[in-house]
This record gives C-alpha cells, structure tokens and sequence, in this order.
C-alpha cells in the first residue's frame, strides 16, 4: 500500500506518516499543493491524504485538477477543518472520496483510508478491459482484437459505464442516470438506440466472437 500525504503542517504529516509506516504502508509527503499535484498526478498511489489549505494550490483546486485534468481516481481523503460542512460538501463535490475533520484520531484516518483502498479497482483504473477489448479512459483509445475503434463522446461514456459494472446487469433507467444528465429528457428508448451504435462498432464487426454486450429480456443489459 502506498499513500501520499499532502499537508503543509509538517507535525500532523510526519505524525501520519510515522503512524502509517508502522502499519507496513509506505509513505511520500508533500508539504505545498504543487508538489502534491505533481507526485498524484505522476505516481500510482492506493489512496491520497489531501489537507484543504495549503500554499500555492489548495486542496479543492488539487483535487479538481487530478480529476477532471489528469484523469487520476486515485482515492482521495480530504482533511477539513472541524465543522466547515461547506468544506466538505465543496470536497466531495471537487471529487474527494471521503473527508475526515480536524483534530482526528490516527485510527480513524487508518481505518477511512483502508477502506478507501478496499474500493474495486475497476472502479479506478485508466484502462478498462473486458475480454478482448481494452478502453483507455486517459486517451479515449478504444481496441478490440487491436483493432482501433472510433466512438462519440456518448457512445464512449456509454462504453465505459458498461465497462466500470461488468458482469452486472445494469437497467436503461441506471443507464440514463449514470451517461447522461438527471435533468436531461432521455426516454429509454434513446438507450436502445445508443446501445445499438455501440453494438455496431464494437460487436458486429468482429462476428465470430462473442457479443460484449448482452440484451437481459425485461431488465437491461450485461457486459461480458
Ligand atoms: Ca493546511
């Protein structure tokens, strides 16, 4: 397990530190925003301590950065200061995962970022895979049987929600919840049709293989 502290307080970071290395973690701390920003978004970690006030880019606008920029899903843990509810809302809403209020206990902040960690991989990587076919979320690069497939921008979002539950039999309502905007006037129809683009581009050509995408009669649909 490798974690990155970021937190400008060198006493609470070294405390953190010291805490999770006892506990067989191994540990980088990054004292300002902009170093913390670069180690996240270069290294691969299990889990991110992310302090909100830092120097020279606080923890909001890191967050926000590694998400929506870099594309890294790396779990994050925001700390906050004790009963700034807007800290936390405005935490979560950048993309933090979990947030934990200051002063805390070490045991406390051990067992959120465990069970930060715990959470499906699936859920965070950058390449997805089923089968054959291999999507690249960072790129937008689509493969199967290393064949280069171009897709929409909902066609890809599509794919990828797919992709995140495979296995799982996910319901149009799920579906249109999930690609497209709650507020959006989507009608279940328009998933059969969208789910009708991606079948052509990722299922028809390759005939003698297994469809990726099963039809579930009166539910939804099933990847792989
Ligand atoms: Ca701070």
């Amino acid at each position: 397990m490798k974690v990155l502290i970021i937190e400008d307080e060198h006493k609470i970071a070294n405390a953190i530190k010291k805490g999770l290395e006892q506990e067989s973690f191994s540990v980088d701390v990054a004292f300002d925003g902009e170093l913390g920003f670069d180690l996240a978004s270069s290294e691969d970690y299990d889990a991110i301590v992310l302090d909100l006030m830092l120097p020279k880019l606080n923890g909001l606008e890191l967050c926000r950065r590694l998400r929506q920029e870099e594309n890294v899903h790396t779990p994050i843990l925001m700390l906050t200061a004790k009963g700034q509810l807007e800290d936390r809302v405005n935490g979560l809403n950048a993309g933090a995962d979990d947030y934990l209020a200051k002063p805390f206990a070490f045991t406390e902040l051990l067992a959120r970022i465990r069970a930060l960690s715990r959470r499906p991989k699936q859920l965070l990587n950058d390449v997805l895979v089923c089968r054959n076919l291999t999507c690249n979320t960072r790129d937008f690069e689509v493969r199967r049987a290393g064949k280069k497939i171009n897709l929409s921008k909902k066609e890809f979002a599509l794919l990828e929600y797919f992709l995140r539950y495979q296995g799982k039999v996910l319901t149009k309502n799920q579906i249109i919840n999930a690609v497209w905007n709650y507020d959006s006037d989507i009608l279940p129809n328009t998933v059969e049709v969208y789910v009708g683009y991606l079948r052509n581009k990722i299922d028809r050509p390759f005939k003698n293989k297994e469809p990726l995408i099963q039809t579930v009669r009166g539910f939804g649909y099933k990847m792989g």
